[in-house]
């Protein structure tokens, strides 16, 4: 079996605390790193690489474990590029703009949404991203909520129900049949191409109730639990998160003392995701709190036609230093450990021995240019999947 030397990497972002300098980035410089079907087999000082069958020099450049995006809404069709005119233009963001992406998408071929998830999941990679968590919630009937995970299938084994998006025009006079619909015999047929369940616990889609009701039943069928909460405002969601044990909670915009408490005690992981604010001119999370009161942090794009039609891992890094106060090397750990932990993966989002091999190479000394040079095309290469 042969086996791959990367050598003369400048800076190597392990996330190995064990490794290097001991930091939560384990960063070693002058690094060496050794790829065997697939995965990391041999991690330390060049100086010390072991004999290899093929070697690749990196000239200096950083390698960072591959960023792993846990949120994420790539199923869909059509754009709503006159929306975010408007917005920018004052007019504010509310989630029932959701709406006309669900008629789009409900239109569209198979191959159709194919094409869209393939272009956009291309697009992730090209900016450092070896793995995707993929949500539905375009379709909102059971026949699109399970064709929209099928697709999505095909491109990540991180793919989440999000019937729970919002409340589709057919049922605005009831929506309590809407939600039976959903942890009925729509979770029936979303279950088997789906790892997780999802809702969004927001003023103008589903309240406290609602969305324990379909978390519960995603649970029941053994998918596991994550929740859109406390984006739009003030919100039960993050308490109801942290009470029901789930992995992550995500947006996390607007917390109460309570709420930080409550993500601190229990572990449920804080996903943020300043792409969104960015696009819809709101204010950031504050990362800084969450992370001094011992609260874990990932980071994710939350790429959608609506809110936040960036893919881009990068720009969130650069928004969570410049505006959220995180350090280079936080922002870093959050975007791949962080979302790792969020998908409750412990094979991805580090680079150490029996790690999956997927990283990226940055053309760039140091992973801090991530957030040193915002707008810049950094990575070089991307590779694992
Ligand atoms: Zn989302």
């Amino acid at each position: 079996m042969t086996n791959l030397l990367l050598r003369n990497i400048g800076e190597l972002v392990t996330n190995d605390p064990a490794l290097g300098d001991g930091s939560a980035l384990g960063l070693i410089r002058d690094a060496a790193l050794v790829v065997e079907a697939g995965h990391v087999v041999w991690v330390g000082p060049q100086a010390s690489a072991p004999v290899t069958d093929v070697v690749q020099d990196l000239g200096g450049r950083a390698v960072i474990p591959g960023f792993v995006d846990s949120h994420a809404h790539l199923v869909f069709a059509g754009d709503r590029a006159s929306e975010f005119t408007a917005r920018m233009a004052g007019k504010p963001y509310a989630a029932g703009g959701i709406g006309s992406t669900v008629s789009a998408t409900r239109a569209a071929t198979d191959e159709q949404l194919t094409a869209q998830v393939a272009r956009l999941v291309t697009e992730m990679r090209r900016q450092g991203t070896t793995t995707v968590e993929i949500k539905s919630g375009y379709g909102l009937t059971v026949t699109d909520e399970a064709r929209s995970l099928a697709i999505a299938r095909a491109f990540t084994e991180e793919t989440t129900f999000l019937g729970a998006h919002v409340v589709p025009p057919e049922y605005a006079e009831d929506p309590a049949g809407y939600v039976d619909l959903v942890t009925g015999p729509m979770l029936q047929a979303a279950a088997p191409h789906a790892r997780w369940i999802d809702a969004f616990c927001e003023t103008g889609a589903f309240d406290a109730d609602q969305a324990r009701a379909v978390l519960t039943a995603g649970g029941a069928v053994g998918l596991g639990g994550r929740l859109h909460a406390n984006q739009l405002g003030p919100g039960p969601g993050v308490q109801l998160a942290c009470e029901l044990g789930l992995v992550a909670v995500d947006h996390c915009t607007y917390l109460d003392d309570a709420d930080v408490e409550a993500l601190a005690s229990s572990g449920t992981i804080a996903t943020l995701l300043p792409g969104v604010e960015f696009s819809t001119r709101s204010p950031y999370p504050d990362a800084r709190r969450l992370l001094d009161a011992g609260v874990r942090v990932a980071l994710a794009s939350d790429c959608n036609p609506g809110s936040c039609y960036s893919s881009s891992l990068p720009l969130c890094i650069a928004l969570a230093v410049r505006e959220m106060g995180m350090t280079p090397a936080e922002a870093v750990h959050a975007a791949t450990a962080g979302g790792a932990a969020a998908l409750g993966r412990v094979d991805i989002g580090r680079l150490s021995t029996g790690a999956r091999a997927h990283y990226a190479v940055l053309d760039a000394p140091s992973y801090v240019h991530l957030a040193y040079r915002p707008g810049v095309p950094l990575v070089l290469e991307a590779v694992g999947r």
